[in-house]
Protein backbone atom coordinates (compact mmCIF):
# COMPACT_ATOMS: atom_id res chain seq x y z
CA UNK A 1 0.00 0.00 0.00
CA UNK A 2 1.45 3.55 -0.94
CA UNK A 3 -1.14 5.45 0.94
CA UNK A 4 2.10 7.41 2.65
CA UNK A 5 2.43 9.44 -0.50
CA UNK A 6 -0.85 11.34 -0.36
CA UNK A 7 -0.19 12.23 3.49
CA UNK A 8 3.02 13.88 2.70
CA UNK A 9 2.44 17.96 2.39
CA UNK A 10 3.67 20.01 -0.28
CA UNK A 11 7.33 21.79 2.06
CA UNK A 12 6.15 25.25 3.16
CA UNK A 13 8.70 27.79 1.84
CA UNK A 14 9.88 29.96 4.26
CA UNK A 15 10.16 33.59 4.25
CA UNK A 16 13.70 35.06 4.01
CA UNK A 17 14.78 35.91 7.63
CA UNK A 18 15.52 39.82 6.38
CA UNK A 19 12.00 40.40 6.10
CA UNK A 20 11.14 41.08 9.26
CA UNK A 21 14.47 43.43 9.79
CA UNK A 22 13.24 45.52 6.74
CA UNK A 23 9.84 46.08 7.68
CA UNK A 24 11.38 47.30 10.75
CA UNK A 25 13.68 49.70 9.46
CA UNK A 26 13.30 53.29 9.49
CA UNK A 27 14.13 54.83 5.72
CA UNK A 28 14.46 58.57 4.47
CA UNK A 29 15.80 59.06 8.27
CA UNK A 30 19.37 60.50 9.62
CA UNK A 31 21.83 57.22 8.49
CA UNK A 32 23.93 56.29 11.82
CA UNK A 33 26.50 57.57 9.55
CA UNK A 34 24.81 60.92 9.96
CA UNK A 35 25.60 62.71 6.79
CA UNK A 36 22.59 61.42 5.07
CA UNK A 37 19.66 59.67 5.15
CA UNK A 38 18.59 56.03 5.15
CA UNK A 39 17.71 54.69 1.72
CA UNK A 40 19.34 51.12 1.10
CA UNK A 41 18.82 48.04 3.01
CA UNK A 42 21.15 45.01 2.59
CA UNK A 43 19.28 41.80 2.71
CA UNK A 44 22.98 39.66 3.11
CA UNK A 45 23.48 41.51 6.41
CA UNK A 46 19.89 41.89 8.12
CA UNK A 47 21.66 45.40 9.77
CA UNK A 48 20.41 48.90 9.65
CA UNK A 49 18.83 50.34 6.97
CA UNK A 50 21.92 53.06 5.59
CA UNK A 51 22.37 55.79 3.03
CA UNK A 52 24.54 55.85 -0.33
CA UNK A 53 27.38 57.07 1.07
CA UNK A 54 27.41 54.18 3.35
CA UNK A 55 27.04 51.87 0.49
CA UNK A 56 30.08 53.08 -1.86
CA UNK A 57 32.16 54.41 0.83
CA UNK A 58 32.23 51.71 2.63
CA UNK A 59 33.07 47.90 2.20
CA UNK A 60 30.89 46.57 4.29
CA UNK A 61 28.81 45.24 1.31
CA UNK A 62 30.83 44.62 -0.81
CA UNK A 63 30.16 41.52 -2.61
CA UNK A 64 26.28 42.06 -1.35
CA UNK A 65 25.32 43.91 -5.12
CA UNK A 66 21.98 41.85 -5.73
CA UNK A 67 21.28 41.72 -2.13
CA UNK A 68 21.36 45.42 -1.64
CA UNK A 69 17.92 46.73 -1.90
CA UNK A 70 17.22 50.57 -3.20
CA UNK A 71 14.07 51.61 -1.05
CA UNK A 72 12.37 54.56 -2.76
CA UNK A 73 9.84 56.56 -1.16
CA UNK A 74 5.91 56.87 -3.02
CA UNK A 75 3.51 58.68 -1.36
CA UNK A 76 5.34 59.24 1.87
CA UNK A 77 6.03 55.74 1.98
CA UNK A 78 9.02 53.53 1.36
CA UNK A 79 9.05 50.98 -1.46
CA UNK A 80 11.13 48.92 -3.30
CA UNK A 81 11.88 48.13 -7.22
CA UNK A 82 10.56 45.43 -7.87
CA UNK A 83 12.82 44.20 -10.26
CA UNK A 84 15.75 43.98 -7.51
CA UNK A 85 13.37 42.57 -5.09
CA UNK A 86 12.28 39.77 -7.70
CA UNK A 87 15.22 38.10 -7.45
CA UNK A 88 15.18 37.52 -3.68
CA UNK A 89 11.24 37.45 -2.76
CA UNK A 90 8.39 35.95 -4.36
CA UNK A 91 6.42 39.11 -5.13
CA UNK A 92 3.47 37.78 -7.20
CA UNK A 93 1.07 38.07 -4.34
CA UNK A 94 2.20 41.83 -3.33
CA UNK A 95 0.61 44.57 -5.29
CA UNK A 96 2.81 46.20 -7.71
CA UNK A 97 2.46 50.08 -8.36
CA UNK A 98 3.63 52.26 -10.98
CA UNK A 99 5.78 55.30 -9.50
CA UNK A 100 8.12 56.96 -12.41
CA UNK A 101 7.23 54.48 -14.87
CA UNK A 102 8.91 52.03 -12.41
CA UNK A 103 7.25 49.05 -10.83
CA UNK A 104 7.35 49.13 -6.80
CA UNK A 105 6.30 47.31 -3.90
CA UNK A 106 5.66 48.75 -0.66
CA UNK A 107 7.32 47.72 2.35
CA UNK A 108 4.64 49.16 5.28
CA UNK A 109 1.03 48.03 5.61
CA UNK A 110 -0.96 50.48 3.26
CA UNK A 111 -4.29 50.73 5.75
CA UNK A 112 -3.68 52.23 9.02
CA UNK A 113 -3.05 56.02 8.46
CA UNK A 114 -6.62 57.12 7.89
CA UNK A 115 -5.97 60.41 5.98
CA UNK A 116 -3.87 58.48 3.57
CA UNK A 117 -6.32 55.91 3.14
CA UNK A 118 -8.58 58.56 2.28
CA UNK A 119 -6.48 60.37 0.03
CA UNK A 120 -6.14 57.46 -1.93
CA UNK A 121 -9.68 56.44 -2.04
CA UNK A 122 -10.25 60.09 -3.67
CA UNK A 123 -7.20 59.05 -6.43
CA UNK A 124 -8.15 55.71 -6.90
CA UNK A 125 -11.85 56.20 -7.69
CA UNK A 126 -11.71 55.45 -11.24
CA UNK A 127 -10.13 52.07 -10.47
CA UNK A 128 -12.05 49.21 -10.54
CA UNK A 129 -12.35 47.73 -7.17
CA UNK A 130 -11.57 44.23 -6.85
CA UNK A 131 -9.98 42.57 -4.14
CA UNK A 132 -9.07 43.94 -0.35
CA UNK A 133 -5.73 42.71 1.30
CA UNK A 134 -6.45 39.61 3.47
CA UNK A 135 -4.65 41.62 6.34
CA UNK A 136 -5.29 45.04 6.77
CA UNK A 137 -8.18 45.30 4.15
CA UNK A 138 -6.94 47.75 2.16
CA UNK A 139 -9.19 48.21 -0.70
CA UNK A 140 -7.90 48.87 -4.21
CA UNK A 141 -5.56 45.18 -5.09
CA UNK A 142 -5.87 43.43 -8.95
CA UNK A 143 -7.31 40.00 -8.89
CA UNK A 144 -4.58 37.28 -8.42
CA UNK A 145 -2.32 39.93 -5.61
CA UNK A 146 -2.71 39.01 -1.97
CA UNK A 147 -1.27 41.44 0.05
CA UNK A 148 -1.08 45.50 -0.22
CA UNK A 149 2.69 45.26 1.04
CA UNK A 150 5.26 42.90 2.16
CA UNK A 151 4.70 43.91 5.78
CA UNK A 152 0.86 42.23 4.98
CA UNK A 153 2.70 39.43 3.07
CA UNK A 154 4.96 38.42 5.90
CA UNK A 155 1.93 38.98 8.80
CA UNK A 156 -0.49 36.37 6.22
CA UNK A 157 2.51 34.27 6.35
CA UNK A 158 3.09 34.08 10.01
CA UNK A 159 -0.98 33.73 10.03
CA UNK A 160 -0.63 30.67 7.92
CA UNK A 161 1.70 29.04 9.42
CA UNK A 162 0.16 29.46 12.93
CA UNK A 163 -2.92 27.71 11.47
CA UNK A 164 -1.37 25.24 9.89
CA UNK A 165 0.32 24.53 13.33
CA UNK A 166 -2.80 24.17 15.24
CA UNK A 167 -4.48 22.54 12.40
CA UNK A 168 -7.88 24.57 13.82
CA UNK A 169 -10.35 26.19 11.04
CA UNK A 170 -10.08 29.70 10.91
CA UNK A 171 -12.07 32.04 10.25
CA UNK A 172 -11.42 33.80 7.31
CA UNK A 173 -9.21 37.39 7.69
CA UNK A 174 -12.32 39.72 8.62
CA UNK A 175 -12.19 43.38 7.87
CA UNK A 176 -12.71 45.20 11.55
CA UNK A 177 -15.69 46.95 11.94
CA UNK A 178 -15.62 48.58 14.81
CA UNK A 179 -16.80 52.24 13.52
CA UNK A 180 -20.03 51.81 15.04
CA UNK A 181 -20.55 53.84 18.19
CA UNK A 182 -24.24 53.32 20.35
CA UNK A 183 -25.37 56.22 20.85
CA UNK A 184 -24.93 57.33 24.96
CA UNK A 185 -28.11 57.74 25.82
CA UNK A 186 -29.42 54.41 24.96
CA UNK A 187 -27.12 52.10 27.48
CA UNK A 188 -29.77 54.41 30.29
CA UNK A 189 -31.69 51.83 31.34
CA UNK A 190 -33.98 53.25 34.72
CA UNK A 191 -37.03 55.53 32.90
CA UNK A 192 -36.42 59.08 34.12
CA UNK A 193 -38.50 61.46 35.51
CA UNK A 194 -40.21 63.52 33.22
CA UNK A 195 -39.30 67.08 33.55
CA UNK A 196 -42.01 69.50 32.74
CA UNK A 197 -41.27 70.70 30.13
CA UNK A 198 -41.27 75.16 30.20
CA UNK A 199 -42.70 77.01 28.20
CA UNK A 200 -39.90 79.50 26.42
CA UNK A 201 -42.16 82.28 26.80
CA UNK A 202 -41.27 83.08 30.31
ZN1 LIG B 1 25.35 56.45 6.00
ZN1 LIG C 1 25.60 43.78 3.14
ZN1 LIG D 1 -2.33 45.06 3.72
Amino acid sequence: MEEEEQLVQEPQVDLPPWLKPLIRANFYENCQCGSRYTNYFCSECEGLPFCDKCKNMTHQHDGHDDKVLPVCRASHQPGINNLSLKKLLDISDIQQYVINSKKIVYIPQRRGKENNVQKAGAEEVNRIVKKRCEICGWPKLSLPVRFCSIECKEKGFRKEQKSVKCAKEEKPFKIEEEEYVAPKGSLRKKPRKRVPVRSPLM
